[in-house]
């Protein structure tokens, strides 16, 4: 009667009374909604029917195309919208009809999804070519405006069941080298046009001194107006492009004070140029757009550079790699590797896809990926990254991972995760710059007014000076300008930093919690003893503890299924995972445990073993039947963190799973003094919640595969990202690098970080308040506030490009 039916193409039950169905494969299948009928039917239309006998995993359930959703994608068909993504292939040979997006494909669960996209792709009309990028489930298209549309491109492959829309990082890439240049040209434009207009302020106010003939002073007004022109028109359009869009947004961002004071001063000298009396003032605002597209453009290449970090490391892994098959070696697109490829890499060459060694010897450099500089020694049995460099000698790898779980694929996604958000100093810094600027606009006003009634002829020069001194430009510049430069600084150095927040929570931390197994040791441990105690020979209980294994993450799992070499196991129904304790499961009718002693509740007696070596039991229903030995390495150089971090007055402790002795050991052996053993996943998280109440801020340090909840419950949280564990890894910082020292340095460089932002917070603010007075009461001459201001800016980003000198010892 439990007679489920299951949709041929998602797999959902089929409810009872919905007769969908489709002829697949010449058989009819049944559907379980009319959006899988949709799909199942167009790729049945389509002769793709190949994809269900490829397919790997089932797909996601697809959701009713419905005509609202056509109409969105029709907006992709405006050539306005379509600015923001599109590549330039109008500059290419090809002519004006031939379009290149790169698209985003959203639902591909396992390669026969890219197969079905890619195919069905190709077969339509108007499609010129079609380029995977597995790794990041990219598409490159190249298509013919004439033929077919981009919406109708999208639709197609909505039929199919995925969601796509156009990805505009890489066109972003193009756009930030655009811009730059474009920023270099209106940087050169406003610093001819600013020596020019001074050499002929130099000359006015010389000549008024010596009596200059009006006519001659009037003809030096003319051309500096003149050529003041290109500098307020085109090179200060982005300031005021900015300051319009934060005001349809209902932001006062400076770049508004910024812009009335250049049309201010630029209208009112022209009038006076006109009427041929009054004060012009030129110079000083050429010199303003001067300074100002310089600061912004050193600020702009920190960022930048932090940026295309990412986007540079998808580009690191090769296309091509060699196939050996039977002794044949034969050149194969990375994208048509399977699991379980053999891939020859000859020295020199960039690995093409993570796997193992499984024949020769050689040197690698992973320092693009961990941050790690040396050279590497890799042999038989060794994971090898995609990405990493062959030094030495040819070896022959077996692929372990495709290119989207390839460790080079979560780097990539992690950092674009990071860049996503904004940290929280910044957007605070932003909405201070925000009142900030209100309050100068309110202040203006009244100092005009003032002004007005007791010197009308002062209003104008004066009122340029207060909006040009006191623009909070610095203060917005104060924050980003430092992130870009950490972070960079840190990923070079192997630690990613994968939370907006990240960099401000460490420079807090005053309490750090290590985990034991695979943080304070290398997570790797070996099987060293079997004791029985029931009538079950050790060979038979350790092929049950490895069955019972087969499921798990847990670096513990991995020694048993290690130790069976590859020896058929047991069937295990009804497997159970316990967080922090074992895992149970039922092998022929019979309920086992394996695990610590929480998980049994059974006495258990004492095992003579190493101080170094943790034992987990198994048991069955009722009597206890053998204890394992694990003995695994203290991680290396964590003693010396421990103590760096004393210096810096940070309090370390140790939360584990495991059984008291075991903990006491490595505590000692690193020199921590508070520890707890045979804590539950809950209690750990107890543990620090305690912790934070009595005014800690703790810094969780975790293998980041089996302690997600404590890591998150943390203030912050690094996890050991090394290797293949890269890509499960939970933490707001992941550790790339095998050196733990690196800790105690990306907490340097957080408060390092911090203090340059308070730093240039300080300054920026008693700059502002400072000058304003001065200006306000006419103390200052435009031309001193224009120079005051650039040069506030200037300090802060300078200051935030100490960062990368300042730290890298
Ligand atoms: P730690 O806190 O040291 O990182 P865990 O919380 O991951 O350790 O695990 C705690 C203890 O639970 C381990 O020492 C081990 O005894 C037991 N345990 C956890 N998972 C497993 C497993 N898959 N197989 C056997 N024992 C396990
Ligand atoms: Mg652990």
């Amino acid at each position: 009667m439990n007679n489920q039916v299951r949709c041929y193409h998602c797999g959902l039950e089929v409810l009872s009374g919905v007769r969908l169905g489709v002829k697949v494969l010449g058989e009819s299948r049944a559907m379980c909604c009319l959006g899988c009928q949709a799909v199942a039917e167009s790729i049945v239309e389509n002769g793709l029917e190949d994809y269900y006998q490829h397919r790997t995993e089932l797909p996601q359930t697809p959701e009713d195309l419905i005509p609202s959703e056509l109409k969105q994608l029709a907006l992709y068909d405006h050539p306005e919208v379509q600015k923001s993504f599109l590549f330039g292939a109008q500059g290419t040979e090809q002519d004006g009809h031939i379009k290149e997006a790169v698209l985003i494909i959203e639902g591909i669960t396992c390669a026969a999804c890219i197969w079905l996209n890619e195919r069905h792709l190709k077969q339509l009309v108007g499609i010129q070519s079609v380029a995977f990028n597995y790794g990041s489930h990219r598409v490159r298209i190249h298509w013919d405006e004439q033929h077919i549309k981009l919406s109708q491109i999208l639709a197609e492959i909505r039929k199919l069941g995925y969601h796509a829309h156009p990805f505009s990082a890489q066109q972003q890439d193009f756009l930030r080298a655009q811009q730059r240049k474009s920023n270099i040209k209106r940087l050169a434009v406003a610093g001819l046009s600013a020596a020019q207009a001074m050499m002929m302020a130099v000359a006015l106010y010389a000549g008024a001194a010596q009596g200059l003939e009006y006519a001659n002073a009037q003809m030096l007004r003319w051309f500096s107006l003149v050529l003041t022109i290109p500098a307020v028109t085109y090179c200060a359009w982005p300031f005021y492009r900015a300051a319009w869009n934060g005001l349809v947004n209902r932001q006062l961002g400076m770049d508004v004070p910024i812009s009335l004071g250049i049309l201010a001063g630029f209208i009112g000298s022209a009038i006076a140029t006109v009427r041929g009396d009054g004060m012009v003032y030129f110079d000083t605002i050429t010199m303003l757009i001067c300074f100002l597209l310089g600061t912004r453009y050193l600020e702009r290449g920190a960022r930048d550079k932090s940026i295309e970090s990412a986007e540079n490391l998808l580009r690191l892994s090769p296309s091509i790699a060699t196939r050996v098959t039977d002794g044949q070696y034969l050149l194969t697109p990375v994208v048509e590797l399977q699991l379980g490829d053999h891939i020859l890499v000859k020295p020199g060459e960039t690995i093409a896809a993570d796997g193992v060694i499984v024949e020769g010897a050689t040197s690698v450099d992973e320092s693009l990926l961990t941050g790690e500089s040396r050279a590497l020694a890799k042999t038989t049995g060794d994971d090898v990254f995609a990405g990493s460099i062959n030094y030495e000698s040819p070896v022959t790898v077996a692929v372990t991972a495709l290119a989207d779980n390839s460790m080079l694929a979560s780097i990539s996604r992690l950092l674009d995760r990071a860049q996503a958000e904004k940290p929280p100093l910044a957007e605070t810094a932003d909405r201070v710059a925000a009142y900030f600027t209100t309050a100068l606009l309110i202040i203006v006003f009244f100092v005009a007014l003032f002004w007005w009634q007791q010197a009308p002829n002062k209003v104008f020069e004066i009122v340029l000076t207060v909006l040009v001194v006191s623009c909070p430009c610095a203060l917005s510049l104060a924050a980003p300008a430092a992130f870009a430069a950490a972070g960079s600084h840190l990923v070079g150095r192997g630690v990613l930093l994968t939370r907006g927040h990240a960099l401000e929570s460490l420079a807090n931390v005053n309490h750090v919690v290590f985990d034991k197994t695979g943080t304070l040791t290398l997570g790797k441990p070996i099987l060293i003893d079997t004791i029985t105690y029931g009538s079950l020979s050790a060979a038979e209980c350790l092929k049950i503890a490895a069955s019972l294994e087969q499921a798990s993450e847990h670096p513990i799992a991995k020694s048993f299924i290690l130790a069976m070499a590859r020896q058929p196991l047991y069937q295990v129904e009804t497997h159970q995972n316990i967080a922090g304790q074992g895992v149970a499961g039922v092998i022929a009718d019979r309920a086992y445990r394996l695990g610590n002693e929480q998980l049994h509740g059974l006495p258990t007696p004492i095992v003579q073993c190493p101080p170094s070596a943790s034992v987990v039991w198994l048991s069955n229903e009722t009597t206890l039947l053998a204890a394992f030995v694990l003995s695994d390495q203290a991680r290396p150089h964590v003693q010396a963190l421990v103590r760096d971090l004393a210096t810096q007055q940070i309090t370390t402790s140790i939360l584990s799973g495991d059984a008291a002795p075991t903990v006491a050991h490595f505590a000692q052996s690193v020199e921590i003094s508070q520890w707890q053993a045979g804590l539950s996943p809950e209690q750990k998280l107890r543990q620090i919640r305690a912790l934070q109440q009595q005014g800690a801020t703790v810094l969780m340090v975790g293998d980041g595969i089996n302690d997600a909840p404590v890591l998150a419950g943390a203030n912050v949280s690094i996890a050991m990202g090394s290797g293949t564990q890269l890509a499960r890894a939970t933490g707001d910082v992941v550790l790339l690098s095998e050196q733990v020292s690196e800790i105690e340095h990306a907490i340097k460089t957080s408060k390092f970080t911090m203090q340059v932002i308070r730093q240039n917070f300080i300054w920026a603010i008693a700059y502002n308040l400072f000058a304003l007075p001065f200006a306000a009461i006419g103390l200052i001459s435009p031309w001193m506030a224009a120079i005051g201001m650039s040069v506030s800016s200037l300090i802060v980003v300078l200051n935030a490009l100490r960062i990368k000198t300042y730290l890298a010892d």
